[in-house]
């Protein structure tokens, strides 16, 4: 791209953020640019994060099932091994299979795609430090800052992808651990740590507060999803607090201080996993130029049209605020778009799942329990256990329920939780119930095929206003 060129939207981050706004402009015939530095698009979510971790937690799952759970379903296996090795080819097979294919739709959208590094030189320009060498630069009518975020560090533990881990390192050890412990029970150390225990690592995840899951998840549900992995092996140390790290010795050594009820002692392991959650990455990208303001937290602070300061630069993704999630970011690219070209634009983020994929998996959308409690919101609850559904019964596979919470009033769904086998596809439904407003009678009186999983979600939307027919 020569130096003098305009663009009508230049956009820095080729993540699912960036991606999908180059894609959505170029469909609304936007002259766009988008700058990417990794040498792949799709950013942490399809390189590092979402698409490589269900990759793994996919065929580890597999595994673990041939292992442990494939006699008493009449399937008799001989010598099961792991291969390691291949298990992280497939995995990467998935990846560029993804990230290729997003280089096509730049293409057929026309959607400039500049490999490098951007940082603002002033308002409207955005210079590039090019992969291949040499710089560029880019002038936009309107810019989108699209940078992601990255793993928060633990003061004093120096990161080496090997032995002192984040996802990124989890997601390809070359070998399984002996014994794996990870600092934080949110939704990373339980994913990476139900992928290396499958695979045979004795893996303890110790947790700050009383419950796993991280923010947002049902306290009766976290509950549940403990106990679960317990049993599957995971061991857990919760109101327990990582105070600090040595890594000097052979083993990795960690204390642990009593937070909210658990003890102090020196634990050890020969991999440990920081996922103590991610924080807004903007290093390199000279909001200091141009007077753009971060918050405390490090997040770009926009208004509700991700407008900043400089109303022709908008930022969308985990770089600012809300919820950091890959559908949550392609929302806001679409919606930012929009903004630009025809002055609306629309996301609601009451309404946005959030899905752990474990076995079972944990899925929720809308209001938790206890969330309502401290609200002071009035509710009505109606479960259904996955025990008493005829598929689940049929797939031997049987741990979890939903839980649904309902306005006692009117009946008006007000969230939905779900610990089960495909949770995460099941919660669809309750995402779409919510959006639209739905009384649980609507969902409860809408005909479900037989025999399926979501037949247990229309049993729990029956039971909020009278009994579920099958428990
Ligand atoms: P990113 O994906 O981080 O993309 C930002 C991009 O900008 C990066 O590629 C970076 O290289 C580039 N960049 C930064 N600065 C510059 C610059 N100056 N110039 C050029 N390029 C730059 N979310 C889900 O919804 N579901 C999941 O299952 C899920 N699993 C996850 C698993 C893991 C292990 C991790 C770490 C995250 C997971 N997430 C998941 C979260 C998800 O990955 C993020 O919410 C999502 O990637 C955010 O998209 P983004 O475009 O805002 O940022
Ligand atoms: P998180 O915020 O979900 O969980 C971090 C946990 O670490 C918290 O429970 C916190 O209490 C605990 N913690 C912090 N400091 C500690 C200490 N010193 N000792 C013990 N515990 C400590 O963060 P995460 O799991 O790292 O995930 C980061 C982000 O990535 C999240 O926002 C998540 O939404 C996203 N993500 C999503 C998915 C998915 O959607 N399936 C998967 C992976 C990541």
């Amino acid at each position: 791209c020569s130096a003098a060129e305009e663009k009508d939207l230049v956009i820095i981050g080729g993540g699912v953020a960036g991606y999908v706004a180059a894609i959505k402009a170029g469909q609304e015939g936007l002259k766009v640019a988008c700058i990417e530095k990794r040498g792949a698009l799709g950013g942490t979510c399809l390189n590092v994060g979402c698409i490589p971790s269900k990759s793994l937690l996919n065929n580890s799952h597999l595994y673990h099932q041939i292992m442990h759970d494939s006699k008493n379903r009449g399937i008799e296996v001989g010598d099961v091994k792991l291969n390691l090795q291949a298990m992280m080819k497939a995995k990467e097979t998935s990846v560029t299979g993804l990230t290729k294919g997003i280089e096509y739709l730049f293409k057929k959208n026309g959607v400039e795609y500049i490999k490098g590094t951007g940082s603002f030189a002033s308002e409207h320009e955005v210079r590039v430090k090019l992969t291949d060498g040499g710089e560029t630069s880019v002038v936009g009518k309107n810019i989108l800052i699209a940078t992601g975020s990255e793993a928060t560090p633990f003061p004093g533990l120096e990161i080496d992808e090997k032995r002192v881990i984040t996802s990124t390192g989890a997601l390809s050890l070359d070998k399984v651990p002996e014994k794996m412990i990870v600092i934080g029970g949110g939704i990373i150390g339980l994913e990476m740590g139900s992928v290396w225990s499958r695979l045979g690592s004795q893996v303890t995840v110790v947790e700050f507060l009383n419950q796993i899951g991280g923010p947002g998840m049902d306290t009766e549900i976290a509950t549940q999803a403990q106990k679960l992995l317990k049993k599957q092996g995971v061991d857990f140390k919760l109101g327990t607090k990582v105070v600090s790290g040595d890594a000097s010795g052979e083993k990795v050594k960690l204390e642990v201080d009593a937070a909210k009820g658990g003890k102090a002692e020196t634990l050890e392991a020969d991999v440990v996993l920081v996922a103590i959650g991610r924080r807004p990455y903007t290093a390199g990208l000279g909001l200091e130029n141009i007077g753009l303001e971060v918050d405390e937290r490090g997040r770009v602070v926009i208004d509700s049209e991700y407008r900043t300061k400089a109303s022709h630069i908008r930022c969308i993704g985990d770089v600012t605020f809300g919820p950091m999630l890959a559908h949550k970011a392609e929302e806001e690219a679409v919606a930012a778009v929009e903004f630009i070209k025809k002055g609306y634009g629309h996301v609601n983020y009451g309404v946005i799942p959030s899905v752990m994929y474990t076995h079972p998996e944990v899925a929720w959308v809308g209001q938790n329990e206890q969330d309502l409690k401290k609200d002071n919101i009035p509710y009505k609850i109606g479960t259904f256990p996955f025990s008493a559904n005829s598929r689940a019964k049929t797939n031997l596979d049987t741990d979890g329920m939903v839980k649904m919470l309902a306005d006692p009033e009117t009946d008006r769904l007000l969230g939905c939780h779900i610990i089960g086998p495909n949770a995460g596809e099941m919660i669809a439904e309750a995402t779409l119930a919510l959006e639209y407003g739905a009384s649980t009678e609507d969902i409860a009186r809408t005909c479900h095929a037989h025999p399926t999983l979501a037949e247990a979600f229309k049993e729990a939307a029956m039971a909020t206003y009278s009994k579920a027919i099958h428990f």
